[in-house]
């Protein structure tokens, strides 16, 4: 129900976390964190409120990491468990993923990675995107923005999708489909969220992306795309309102 997405220089546990908490009114029913980290991600996530996941956090720390993404769930598809919670996976634990929305056309996208011997292990409609965008990365490097658009154009319904991958540290990437993504554009760092309130804390210029739109998000800057690859227009707005009311 709350997507958060950080790339810059702070631990961005924190702000993930923080930001996550300034969405919890929205209401959700499990949480989740993803970093990228010695590249590898580290992925933790848990049934329940936020305190559940934070106390599974102190009890096994996380490495170092200034890149990340994190979710509250209110589940659609598989129950409110563990399993179910947010960033979802592919085998390798190479891309992670988090989602907010229905993907309406996950049942044939899953019988086709199944059929291809991939093996899912929860009940979401969620955790097709994170094989498939395994599968459309090469084995090492890779463009994640490019892999991002190739998989958006095969799903159907609402989804707000972002993503981060274990070999570059530097990049989270975000995409949209009737459902809210907006950018925060800080100094030498880049925020993601399902809304502003997430990241209100660090900066007031955001950036609302468009339908059918991916962002790839650097420390240094952001890059704006249609699904089809064409670069789109970025427009940002100064957000006035006052995020203690
Ligand atoms: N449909 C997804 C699930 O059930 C995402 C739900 C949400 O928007 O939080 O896991």
């Amino acid at each position: 129900c709350g997507i958060v997405g950080y790339v810059g220089d702070r631990a961005a546990l924190d702000v993930v976390v923080q930001g996550l908490r300034r969405m919890e009114y929205r209401g959700y029913d499990s949480a989740g964190v993803a970093l990228v980290a010695d590249g590898a991600l580290v992925v933790r996530r848990r049934a329940g409120k936020l305190g559940n996941l934070v106390a599974a956090l102190e009890e096994e720390p996380t490495p170092a990491s200034t890149t990340g993404i994190g979710h509250t769930r209110w589940a659609t598809h598989g129950a409110p468990n563990d399993r179910n919670a947010h960033p979802h996976t592919d085998e390798r634990g190479r891309v992670a993923v988090v989602h907010n929305g229905i993907i309406e056309n996950f049942a044939r996208l899953r019988a086709e990675l199944e059929a291809r011997g991939r093996t899912l292990s929860s009940d979401t409609d969620t955790e097709v995107v994170a094989h498939l965008l395994a599968e459309a990365l090469p084995v090492s490097g890779g463009d994640l923005a490019e892999a991002m658009r190739a998989v958006c154009l095969r799903l159907e319904g609402a989804f707000t999708l972002v993503a981060t991958v274990a070999d570059d540290p530097d990049v989270v990437v975000g995409a949209r489909r009737n459902s809210p993504l907006v950018v925060g554009r800080g100094d030498g760092e880049n925020f993601l969220a399902s809304d502003v309130s997430a990241f209100i804390a660090h900066t007031r210029e955001a950036v609302e992306l468009g339908q059918d739109q991916v962002v790839e998000l650097r420390r240094e800057g952001i890059a704006v795309t249609h699904f089809d690859g064409t670069p789109a227009a970025v427009r940002s707005y100064h957000v006035d309102w006052d995020a203690s009311a």
